[in-house]
């Protein structure tokens, strides 16, 4: 049997380990969003002594503030939450207990620098009465990465939707990623490489599942 969650759930499931965002005094919609940013972002070409009325730099303003609206920060838009539905594991299709193991590949903005970070996370969790969609899992990734973030925030967040949309707290996330604002800067290694872990319930608890789970990531 399939069941969409109810809304609260989806919002539970966003919020529950909030990005720091507040409400515009204004309210704007996509298109005025994009036109208020493209106008900005023209000035800050235009401080730097770039020649906007060069073709190749004169629809960069508009192409940014699309990119920002529409596609890497669209994930500061809560309806953009993947649509979720999930089974009950009548059957015990896994078997109770099974360790779900999904890799995602993925790439997100470091909020510091707005420059992006690509990685991979691990994501783990062990069923109780429900199983997602293996393909929803790389969509909850990917609508939190598409936030101005920081790694350990999109490790939280990944762990805190995943265990308020399955109710289970046996949730495990490890994202390793690496920061272009290190490489692109020149300060410590050019190579270097982030990780961070959460484990909730019997992955913070039970050992040996965690090793599973560490070997299941070297695999
Ligand atoms: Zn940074």
């Amino acid at each position: 049997m399939k069941t969409n969650f109810k809304d609260d759930t989806k919002e539970a499931a966003v919020t529950r380990f909030p990005s720091p965002i507040k409400d515009l005094p204004t309210p704007m919609n996509d298109e005025e969003k994009i036109a208020y940013i493209a106008e900005r972002f023209r000035e800050i070409m235009n401080v730097l002594g770039l020649d906007l009325e060069d073709e190749s730099l004169s629809r960069t303003p508009y192409r940014v503030a699309k990119m920002y609206v529409k596609e890497i920060f669209s994930g500061l838009d809560i309806n953009q939450f993947p649509e979720i539905s999930f089974m009950e594991d009548h059957y015990q299709i896994n078997g109770k207990g099974n360790m779900v193991f999904v890799k995602v590949h993925f790439t997100s903005f470091c909020e510091h620098h707005f420059v992006p970070m690509s990685g991979v996370a691990y994501v783990a969790y062990l069923p109780k009465e429900k199983l997602i969609g293996l393909s929803k899992i790389p969509r909850i990734v990917k609508f939190f990465a598409r936030r101005p973030q920081i790694q350990e925030r999109l490790t939280v967040q990944i762990a805190d939707s995943l265990a308020t949309l399955l109710e289970t707290e046996d949730v495990a996330v490890s994202i390793t990623a690496e920061h272009f604002c290190v490489a692109a800067r020149g300060i410590e290694d050019q190579n270097g490489h982030t990780t961070t872990n959460t484990f909730r319930g019997q992955f913070d608890s039970v050992s040996s599942l965690r090793q599973e789970f560490f070997e299941a990531i070297n695999n």
